[in-house]
Formats: C-alpha cells, structure tokens, sequence
C-alpha cells in the first residue's frame, strides 16, 4: 500500500519500541518520516517548548510540510497514589500529557495546510480500566484519552482528524526494562502472558498498524476513537489462561 504516499509524518518517541515500529511502517507505506526523540534524528524533548518548537521547524524546513503527527513519547511511573512525590508527578504529567500538548500546538499550524492531516495519540489501557501500582501513570494515560477527544471536537470542522490508540502490554524495550527489575523476570514474563486472554504480549507492530490505520488518508470518517489493542484484555471475560 503507498496510502502515505507524499505526505510528512512526525514521531515522537520514535526511536524505540512502538514509535520505531510506526516509523518503519509509515516509510513502507509511503511516508517521510521525521523520528523525533531525546536522541533521535530531530533530537527533541517534549518537556521543552523551544525544543519542539525548533524540531517541528526543523521537520517543515526540511520536508516543506507535515501531514501526520504520532504523538506517542511517553514514560512510565509505579506505585499507588501515595508511591510518588510531587517532583515525580509534575514529570510524568510533563512529559505524557502536557508534552502532548506542546508537539500538537506547534504541529497544528503545520497540519492545517495539509489536505490529509492527522493526529494520533498513544494512551494506554491503564486509562480505561483499574489497574494496580499505577496511579500516577494511569492519571496521565487517562489525561491523554479525554485530551484526544478534546482535541477531536476542537478541530473536526478544519479537517484535523484526532484519534488514539489504547495498547495494552506490549512486548517493547519499556517492558523489558520493567520486567529486568523483577525479583524473577521469566515469571514476571509468564504473569503477565498469562494476563492476556491471547496468551501473549502485544507486539509493537501490532501497535502501529492501528496507529497508522487511524493516520491514514483511507481512515477520513474516522476521528474521537479510542481503540484499544490489548489481546482482548478489556473486552474478553474469560479465565486466565494458566501460566507456563
Ligand atoms: P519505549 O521506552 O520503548 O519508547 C519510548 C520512547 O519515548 C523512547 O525512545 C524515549 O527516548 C522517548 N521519550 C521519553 N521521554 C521523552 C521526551 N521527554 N522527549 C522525547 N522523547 C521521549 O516505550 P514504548 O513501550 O514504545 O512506549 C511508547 C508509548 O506507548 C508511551 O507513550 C507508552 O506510555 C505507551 N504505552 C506502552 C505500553 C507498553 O506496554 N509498552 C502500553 C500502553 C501504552
């Protein structure tokens, strides 16, 4: 498919795991892909305005345009509501939510010129269901769906579709580092494969291809989606598969 064809995408977090995966998916359908991350390409940290400012800049200085925004940098944070201190929350909501914000208001100029412009936000199933040990992060992954609906409503009348994915467990670097810090990493593994009414984690791929399905021109009556990609763990009912 060459659906991407002569369009300019930018990916935040783009160099690892689910944003590296978008990337290389968007270039096979056709895409310019700007990678923008703390070491990327277009190095850029959200928590900063003058550095999004100046990689957006950068992106349209180079490319002459930019069509599609995957905002999907993001970090992680453990613990119930009392685990983490203030210091702890301003950074995860400044780098999920608010560094959202800031690559969306600095694309959004950019992507009103575009005949096909997109955003898609990554959240997280942490936004829709309870789950433990993860207060802080689920705050900012639920921040980042009400956002994305926001911003649907906001600029549905010029054209900008907003959509977001909602993965669930997905096998990336991010995962492994969590993982790795298991008293027993292999049964932490099989704990949370065991989760998964699919029997395994979701893959990253399996993450962009709904990013780049709610990018893409052919997706133009599709915006304020949530969908999740979670090996059925919202939806499904049924007994956990057992471990091993
Ligand atoms: P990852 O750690 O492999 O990749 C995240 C990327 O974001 C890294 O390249 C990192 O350098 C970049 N990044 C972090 N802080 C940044 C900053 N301040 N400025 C620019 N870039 C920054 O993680 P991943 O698993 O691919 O996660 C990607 C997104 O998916 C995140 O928003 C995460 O919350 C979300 N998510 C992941 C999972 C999962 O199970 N892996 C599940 C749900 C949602």
């Amino acid at each position: 498919m060459s659906d991407f064809e002569g369009l300019v995408a930018a990916v935040t977090g783009g160099a690892s795991g689910i944003g590296a995966a978008t990337a290389d998916l968007l270039r096979s359908r056709g895409a310019t892909v700007a990678v923008l991350d703390l070491s990327g390409p277009v190095t850029c940290d959200v928590r900063d305005a003058a550095s999004v400012d100046a990689a957006i800049g950068a992106v349209v200085a180079e490319h002459g345009r930019l069509d599609i925004l995957i905002n999907n940098a993001g970090i992680g944070a453990a613990g119930d509501v009392t685990a983490n201190s203030d210091d702890e929350w301003r950074n995860v909501l400044e780098v999920n939510v608010i560094g959202m914000a800031r690559v969306a208001r600095a694309a959004i100029p950019h992507l009103r010129r575009s005949a096909s412009p997109a955003i898609v936000n990554t959240s997280s199933i942490a936004a829709l269901v309870g789950l433990p040990q993860r207060a802080l992060y689920s705050a900012s992954k639920g921040a980042v769906a009400a956002l994305t609906l926001a911003m649907a409503a906001d600029h549905v009348a010029e054209g900008i579709r907003v959509n977001a994915v909602i993965p669930g467990t997905a096998d990336t670097p991010w995962v492994g580092r969590l993982l790795d810090a298991a008293d027993d990493p292999a049964a932490a593994r099989t704990a949370l494969q065991a989760r998964q009414p699919i029997g395994r984690l979701v893959t990253a791929e399996e993450v962009a291809g709904a990013i780049v399905y709610l990018a893409s021109p052919l997706s133009s009556a599709t915006t304020g989606t949530l969908l999740p990609v979670d090996g059925g763990v919202m939806g499904l009912r049924i007994p956990p598969r057992p471990a091993g």
